[in-house]
């Protein structure tokens, strides 16, 4: 940011301010009935799933039709989504935080021919570029993270396991008949940059087996008291290893303290821990944002353990798709997954979604178990 010669007023700290960092003020790209009705909104409806109505108390109205969109587009899509922008909405678009793309348009009569140019258009292999859907009682979009196509520590991948996922649960984002809101997601390691601590189900990526030790690079490569700092269990620490009859300083990890968090290799690309048996999916089921009714919920771990079977991860996908078909069929209207197993009893859920409870479900004494597993004598598993 910079200001100009003229000098900097803090009467008024907007004046000749120029600056080119950043995107433009959010509010130059709303379409103009939004702007025109800034909290003048009463109320708003799904009109059927994928397409809102927003009324406001001037009498105008907004009609958004939600797409699901991927996290990874193409430039030509994109350009794609501009140029139905442009033919239907004067060109305005916006994107969701779960990767939606929402058009709005100001009447009525202009829904349908959206939707019929928005569901004619079909990728070669014949799957919807603009699936229409991803609102109220259905499976919401799937969000996820890099995955092994961008990031250094993934356990497993995003877009494949979101893609096989979404692939068997779609008729669920273009319908309405869960009980309420189902919102899945995706992190690929546990440092999560994904939602997966709060949302209704959740597949984390998971190392189990501690870095190797690329000795002879190490010292070249890394700055080894950085790559010490970064481990959060003091698991490294200084080493001198004789390789090919030469002494070189190394590290040492102390694999019982590894909580396999990838955190070394952030620092260090000599201290890799990816590893085909090793990496794998775990599931992750009753987190929730909403304040509706109870309180935000962490997600529990369910399914400790599933193995990466690129490319359609069907062990992964079927668990999902009975935990979803049971609760479909199981909760009460409005009741969001974790309240409903939270009501049944968690032990009804493993039950019920027939997954098996092991040891490796229960947190350990580090961790706040008190506010996640039950800790009573109720405990009965
Ligand atoms: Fe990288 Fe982990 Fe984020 Fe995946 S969740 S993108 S591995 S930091
Ligand atoms: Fe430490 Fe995490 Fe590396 Fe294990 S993976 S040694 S816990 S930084």
């Amino acid at each position: 940011m910079t200001f100009v010669s003229s000098g900097y007023d803090p009467e008024k700290p907007m004046e000749n301010r120029i600056t080119d960092i950043g995107p433009k003020k959010y509010d130059e790209f709303y379409p103009p009935v939004i702007a025109k009705n800034k909290g003048k909104w009463l109320y708003h409806e799904i009109l059927e799933p994928g397409v809102l109505v927003h009324v406001s108390e001037t009498g105008d109205e907004v009609y958004t039709v939600r797409v699901g969109g991927a996290r990874l587009m193409s430039v030509s899509l994109i350009r794609e989504i501009c140029d139905i922008a442009d033919k239907h909405c004067d060109g305005y678009v916006r994107w969701t935080t779960r990767n939606n793309i929402e058009f709005m348009i100001d009447s009525k009569d202009k829904v349908k021919p959206l939707i019929d140019d928005l569901e004619s258009r079909k990728f070669d292999g014949g799957s919807y570029k603009f699936p229409v859907g991803g609102t109220g009682a259905g499976i919401t979009n799937i969000v996820h993270t890099q995955g092994w196509l961008h990031c250094h520590t993934p356990a497993t991948d995003a877009s494949g396991p979101v893609k096989a996922t979404m692939d068997v649960l779609f008729e669920d984002f273009k319908d309405m008949r869960m009980p309420s809101q189902l919102r899945v997601s995706l992190a690929c390691c546990l440092n999560m940059c994904g939602a997966v601590h709060c949302s209704d189900i959740a597949m984390l990526g998971y190392h189990r087996k501690p870095p190797m030790v690329d000795h002879e690079y190490l010292d070249k490569m890394c700055e080894i008291p950085l790559a010490i700092a970064a481990c959060p269990t003091a698991a490294i620490k200084p080493k001198k290893v004789e390789v090919g009859g030469k002494t070189l300083n190394s590290v040492e990890v102390n694999n019982s303290r590894c909580m396999y968090c990838g955190n070394c290799y952030t620092m260090c690309p000599c201290l890799p821990l990816m590893d085909k048996e090793g990496d794998g999916v775990v599931l992750m089921v009753g987190g929730k944002v909403s304040n509706s009714r109870t309180a935000p919920k962490f997600s529990k771990v369910a399914v400790a353990f599933l193995p990466n079977t690129a490319p359609r991860w069907p062990e992964t996908t079927d668990a999902i798709k009975k935990i979803v078909e049971v609760y479909a069929s199981d909760a009460r209207k409005y009741e969001r997954l974790g309240e409903w197993a939270e009501r049944i009893g968690w032990e009804r859920f493993f039950e019920k979604c027939e997954l098996e409870f092991t040891h490796h479900l229960i947190d350990d004494f580090r961790d706040p178990a008190y506010y996640t597993w039950r800790q009573t004598t109720n405990f009965k598993f």
